[in-house]
Formats: structure tokens, sequence, C-alpha cells
């Protein structure tokens, strides 16, 4: 078998839905001389970096043509070592190692006919307990900011009353009481010192809303993206202690490995991360000082399907669970399904509100949601997706051949 073609696709959503204006998937297709294709998504869907992913592929597609697509192991190493930046790389270079990645997999289980969560250990967790996640937009199609307690509280009864028994939200990413002090366009920078006793107040009314509207029975993660600094983390957890919060997802930048250990010494609230770590060697200090309790590798960032194995693996000598980071379109929520289906040490599985969007949704073929608040894995062969190429078409960017 031999790889003939490379699509790529810029999938700008804000044109049609301009509440998902910072919201740009980039897929790939992946084509082959026996007529099997294999699709991926490169997870720079928010943030900055989603043209640089489009590009990426100019420039790591082009030495994939007439290689043997079933040689996922030695195509990773060859764009690792291989390739100068490979080895260090950064989000860009990784989410096209992961695109890359995912689609050889969607190849490797058309091929044998099989799901891929198959042929990477089987199915371990036949159903996979399901969060609803970042309920500071709300809990419905239509995102928004929230600012009141009273909005917090009603987004998390939303989504219990949907199935889900655990939820996650940041409670300081919106500050102020209106829209008008939106932290997207005017970041708070004290957040990163020390915070202010309104920050912390703001913080715990939101949680402790969400807490009394849902009861002690269900699972509050508490998320800050690392817009906190060392102290000001530790200042925000020991605050809100009492609010029983299952992790905290975060807490300040997960680079410095050090610093992460030190919140995990002074709060009790177990830790999470790992959305911005690239690869095992972006894991192996985090997971050697054992500060964290929950890993977040993103299939589309870590290095695809075969690194997110790997670093599962790995966290499980460290007694790390893994939810893997969900922040994409269609084809990142197949990957991490495919993972999370198969790995020992799995806890949730993250369920983002843009996976309610319907523009989100159409790019695809299928439409997996959870039932009650658990996932099933796909059971078609591969990743169990495929492109919609009725509305993908429009986003079409180019092909090397
Ligand atoms: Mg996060």
């Amino acid at each position: 078998m031999k790889i003939t073609s490379i699509e790529v696709f810029d999938c700008k959503l804000g044109k049609d839905d301009p509440s998902l204006s910072y919201f740009n998937p980039v897929f790939i297709r992946i084509n082959t001389d026996e007529g099997i294709s294999g699709i991926g998504e490169a997870g720079l869907a928010y943030g900055s970096g989603a043209n640089a992913a489009v590009g990426i592929f100019k420039d790591l597609a082009p030495s994939l043509i007439g290689e043997d697509p079933l040689n996922i192991e030695s195509i990773w190493e060859k764009y690792y070592r291989g390739t100068f930046w490979g080895m260090g790389g950064g989000p860009i270079f990784y989410s096209g190692m992961s695109a890359i990645d995912i689609a050889l997999w969607d190849i490797k289980g058309k091929k044998f006919n099989a799901p891929i969560y198959q042929l990477i250990g089987g199915k371990t967790n036949p159903q996979l307990r399901a969060y609803a996640s970042q309920l500071q937009f709300g809990w419905d199609k239509n995102q928004r900011a929230l600012f009141k307690p009273e909005e917090y509280a009603e987004a998390a009864i939303k989504a219990v009353d949907d199935g889900y028994d655990c939820i996650k939200v940041d409670p300081i990413q919106f500050y102020g009481d209106s829209q008008e002090f939106n932290a997207l366009s005017k970041p708070k920078q004290s957040y990163f010192g020390l915070l202010e006793p309104q920050d912390i107040k703001r913080a715990y009314n939101r949680l402790k809303a969400m807490r009394e509207a849902v009861g002690p029975e269900i699972k509050i993660i508490l998320e800050v993206h690392s817009l906190l600094g060392v102290n000001s983390a530790i200042q925000l957890a020991r605050a809100v202690e009492d609010l029983n919060i299952y992790f905290f997802e975060e807490p300040t930048n997960p680079m410095n490995s050090d610093a992460f250990s030190k919140v995990a010494d002074k709060v009790n609230i177990p830790l999470s991360g790992g959305e911005r770590c690239y690869t095992r060697w972006g894991y192996r200090e985090l997971l050697e000082k054992q500060s964290i309790a929950v890993i977040q590798p993103d299939a589309c960032l870590v290095g695809g399907i075969t690194e997110s194995k790997k670093i599962c693996d790995y966290a499980n000598i460290y007694h790390a669970t893994v939810q893997v980071h969900v922040c994409g379109g269609p084809i990142s929520t197949a990957a991490s399904l495919h993972i999370e289906t198969a790995i020992p040490n799995f806890i949730v599985h993250e369920h983002h509100t843009v996976a309610l969007k319907e523009k989100m949704i159409e790019l695809c073929k299928y439409d997996y949601q959870p039932i009650d608040g658990y996932f099933k894995v796909p059971e078609l062969p591969g990743l169990g997706q495929e492109l919609n190429d009725e509305i993908i078409k429009k986003y079409f960017a180019y092909e090397i051949k």
C-alpha cells in the first residue's frame, strides 16, 4: 500500500457562525493507491496557530508520498528524529505530526477491518463516563460568556439534566459582572501575581452557586487555563477547598514542573494538566515529580494516537489517570474515544460545549454524543468517522501529490 496524496482543509467556522469566530479546525485526508483514505485533525482549533497548522503540511506531507501508511512507528520516528525540528518541535509541528498519525491509524483500521481501539489493546472500558466541559460558556448550542453566580448554577443544572454526573468550569475566565469586563478582551494581569479579595470572592460565589444547585454527589472540576501563578493558584485552591472539587486543571503553567509540584504540595485538591505538553518528553518531569493526578494529553497535539498511548502507559507507572483533552472537531473526539477505550487508567472523557454546535457537527458524517453522560466508542473500521464532503469542500485549502 502506498500513500498517493494528502488533502488539507481549513475550516474557518466563524464565516457561517460568528459565535465560532475563534474556532478553526484543520483536517487532513491521506489517500492511498488501494482506495483507502484516512482522516486526521491538527489540535489548534482555538487560540492562535490554525493558519500555521494549515501550512505545516506543506513541510510534512511531501515526504509521505510513496510511503507505506501501515508503517506508523517508522513514519513517527522519521518526523521526530529526521526533520531537525521534530525534537522539541512545539504545538505547530506536533499538531501536524498528530494529524498524520491519526490518519495513518484510520487507514490501518480500515485495511484490517477493525476499529482502532482493537489495534491498541481492545475494549478495556466498554463505556466512557463523560463530563460537560467549560460551563462558563453555558451548556447549550448558544455559547456565551457567563458572569452571575445564578447563570453558573443554571448551566450546571442543564448539564446534570442531560445526564452528566461531572462538570467543569473556569470561574475566573470572565471577570466582572458583565460582558464589558470580558477577560478575553481585557486580560487581567493581576491573576498572575496575587489574587485580589474580590477575585477570590467572585470565583468562590460562582462555584458555590453550582455546588448548591447540583448537590454533593456531582463532581466539579475547577479549570483556570494556566491563568494563575504559583501563589495565586494556591490562594484560589485553598479558598474553594470546602466545595469538594474533583480536580484542579492547569493551576499554573505546566512547563515549569517545580511550580506544579509546589502547588500540589500546598493544596488538598488533585491537579490535572497536559493539554500544552507534547510527546513523552514533555510529560517526563511532571510525571516523575508525581505532582499530577490526571494527565490531559490532546491526541491532536501530543503526537497522535501512537504517542498518546505511550504517554498514558507512562503515566500509569506514576499513578496518574487519563482524561484525553478534547477541544476540537469530530475527528478529535473519535481519536480520543479509541484511546480512552483501550487504556486501563482512563478516568473521564471531556465533552466540550463546542461539540454541541451545528457548524462543528456537520463537518463530519457521524455525530457522536454521550447518552446519559456516557460515550461508547465507534465500532466501524478505523476511526469510525468520515469527512462530510458536501460541507468540507468549501474549506479545501490544498493538496500535496
Ligand atoms: Mg483545559
